[in-house]
């Protein structure tokens, strides 16, 4: 928080006006400082900054204003000591392993995470020692099983990608603190507009900003929010020293993005509610993932812990990848890409893009079938919405 943030002010409020210092210039918008470096009055000024005993800007690296005003900015509005901003998601997820866990160390995972997330896990931290364990999100069971000695983190995502399956936060975070573990969140589907995981217990937040946070599918970019002593001390100090840092204009996208994030989640749930309601009744999909549906296995948990039910709505159609793929082609106002959180409403098929590179057993262990699509509900108006993938139901339907 800057001196001038309120305490008591609201997600919106904090988005719009948390964390920032206007310059000598007075500019109601926040500057950009594309700027690699900054200059020393002196020797010894050069000297006090590089040894941490004045703070100030030294290398855009590891100080910047612009992305330090992002920084202080999501700090608020998830209730957070310190944020980190990274180069992407995926960097913001390994600098916390990084910086945090050692090798001969033991990680559990929930299946249900983002493709290549499992995979920075069972492909790339498994070759320095850091072993992993994937369980089911929301079987608590298998979390408590699989914890070891060495066990130093669990991590997961909720609601899940793509099946938006919602794990018990406050639940997860007392059994890794019962064995001296932390508990890591991928807050990317709700944002702290809809859920805040550090009040539920949870010990650091990891961001995707390029999804929600930028909102309009810009710039890729990512954070990390937690505690003093690891966000801002170590993963900071491993970013200083690997470089997977933010650039400043990013920074300053993602700052835009923030402004309207709570007006967008609001509106990309309302959306996202009235799509999931109507396939429910569709011919040919067998079954709609939206934890807002009353039938949706975790649906009064997801009531309790988020204050919305999000953008992202999955569903499975009869007759496989072939079924599946021709809703995708038969679609001609979504964007058929694999980016989400978009103003502009896109789809994907999961087993063959962002899935496509875990093995086939995981995929399976994480329901991600072949008939399987995935939808991150847009802004449009919901009736071109509705009347695009009635469209493209229908074509797939006379294709079969
Ligand atoms: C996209 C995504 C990531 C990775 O973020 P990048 O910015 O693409 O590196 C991590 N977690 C989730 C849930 C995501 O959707």
């Amino acid at each position: 928080m800057s001196e001038h943030d309120h305490p008591d002010w609201g997600p919106a409020t904090l988005g719009l006006r948390a964390g920032w210092e206007r310059t000598p210039e007075q500019e109601h918008s926040e500057a950009i400082f594309p700027t690699s470096s900054f200059t020393f009055a002196n020797a010894a000024e050069a000297a006090a900054r590089f040894g941490g005993e004045v703070p100030g800007n030294i290398y855009s690296r590891f100080t910047n204003p612009t992305v330090r005003a992002f920084q202080n900015r999501l700090a608020a509005m998830e209730g957070g000591d310190a944020c980190i901003g990274t180069a992407s998601g995926m960097s913001a997820i390994l600098a916390t392993c990084m910086a945090l866990l050692n090798g001969g160390e033991h990680v559990v995972c929930s299946y249900g995470v983002f493709g290549t997330t499992a995979s920075l896990f069972s492909n790339h931290l498994s070759r320095f020692g850091l072993e992993t364990s994937f369980v089911p999100l929301t079987d608590y069971e298998a979390w408590a099983d699989a914890i070891r000695p060495n066990t130093r983190m669990l991590f997961l995502e909720t609601p899940s990608n793509p099946l938006t399956e919602v794990a018990d936060i406050e639940r997860l975070a007392a059994l890794a603190h019962d064995h001296g573990a932390m508990l890591v969140v991928d807050n990317c589907f709700c944002t702290p507009a809809l859920q805040r995981p550090l009040e539920l217990g949870a010990d650091l937040i990891i961001h995707s900003a390029t999804k929600y946070l930028d909102g309009q599918g810009r710039c890729v970019g990512g954070a990390v929010v937690g505690d003093h002593e690891r966000v801002a001390e170590k993963v900071f100090g491993f970013l200083r020293s690997a470089g997977p840092t933010m650039s400043p204009f990013n920074a300053w996208v993602f700052l835009k993005g923030l402004e309207t994030l709570a007006l967008r989640m609001r509106g990309h749930g309302e959306n996202a509610q009235r799509l999931a309601e109507w396939l429910q009744h569709q011919p040919g999909v067998r079954r709609v993932h939206y934890p807002g549906l009353p039938d949706h296995p975790q649906h009064a948990l997801a009531a309790r812990q988020q204050s919305g039910f999000g953008g992202i709505v999955s569903f499975e159609v009869a007759g496989g990848r072939e079924a599946a793929w021709r809703v995708v082609d038969g679609t001609r106002l979504m964007s058929i890409t694999a980016n989400l959180g978009d103003v502009r409403t896109t789809i994907t098929h999961p087993a063959t893009t962002t899935h496509g590179r875990n093995p086939p057993e995981q995929r399976a262990a994480a329901g991600i079938t072949e008939g399987l699509l995935r939808i991150s509900v847009g802004l449009e108006d919901f009736e071109d919405i509705r009347r695009d993938l009635a469209g493209a139901l229908a074509a797939a339907g006379e294709g079969a």
